[in-house]
């Protein structure tokens, strides 16, 4: 039985493709991709001829998942990667590591650039606590249903969007958080990488003078200053207390 790699690729800068992914997908027997076409030009890159080049996307992730595994229990070893980043992260791929895993297949992860990860880092929001919700539904009902519940979530959030959407969606954030402090993190580790930092009101005010370009992380606080200050100030009040009862 072979196994099933999942090989990380660049979310922009080709230098953020490791050795260990080079290496791999070097060695592997059959590469599944989401784009084949990307992901020849990202092979031919760094010099890597692939014995097989397969394709794994949305659409024929049913048919062709069956198939990977089939060829995986043969003894083929199976390198999966995505167009940018880590599979299976809002990209196809974890239908087939669940599948694989059903199969008794090893599954190895090759880690590496991940726009979320990247964003949050250097966003200055807290990294302690944190939810990764990726892109939202398109319907209006369905996005309140994602957004209602993470109003009082404790932890920063992590949204992915596309420049056509990013005001959209910043409205909808807004309807849904308040005014809250957000970080818009803009073609991370690209030539025109930028974060933008402010409340969702300001963002927007500079989307509506400065068009969106590229691709955006949209990282949110998790709950207002305000809120935080209120809620410490409450729990000193009440050790102040305790401490003069005591
Ligand atoms: N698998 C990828 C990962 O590990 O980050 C995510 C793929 S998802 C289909 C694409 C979305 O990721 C974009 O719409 C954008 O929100 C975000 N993204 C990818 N590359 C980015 C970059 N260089 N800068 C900012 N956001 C990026």
């Amino acid at each position: 039985i072979g196994s099933l790699f999942l090989v990380a690729t660049p979310i922009g800068n080709l230098e953020d493709m490791t050795y260990r992914a080079v290496r791999t997908l070097q060695e592997c027997d059959i590469i599944a991709a989401e784009d084949t076409r990307q992901t020849r030009k990202l092979l031919s890159h760094f010099e890597i001829s692939p014995s097989m080049l397969f394709s794994y996307h949305e659409h024929n992730k049913a048919a062709s998942g069956p198939e990977l595994v089939r060829y995986i229990i043969e003894g083929k070893n199976l390198a999966l990667v995505s167009d940018a980043g880590l599979p299976a992260i809002s990209d196809p791929g974890a239908d087939l590591v669940a599948l694989a895993i059903s199969h008794g297949i090893p599954v190895i992860p090759i880690p590496g650039a991940n726009a979320a990860l990247s964003a949050l880092i250097a966003s200055g929001l807290s990294t302690n606590t944190f939810t990764f919700i990726g892109f939202l539904p398109r319907e209006r009902k369905d996005i309140r249903t994602v957004l209602s519940p993470l109003r009082s979530a404790q932890g920063t959030l992590l949204f992915y969007e596309s420049p056509h959407r990013v005001v959209k969606t910043l409205a909808h954030l807004q309807e849904a958080f308040g005014n809250r402090q957000i970080v818009l993190a803009r073609e991370l580790t690209k030539r025109y990488e930028e974060f933008l930092r402010g409340s969702i009101e300001e963002c927007t005010l500079w989307l509506a003078e400065h068009p969106p370009l590229g691709e955006y992380v949209i990282v949110v606080e998790g709950e207002s200053k305000e809120d935080a200050e209120i809620a410490e100030s409450a729990w000193w009040r009440q050790l102040s207390i305790e401490d003069h009862v005591a």
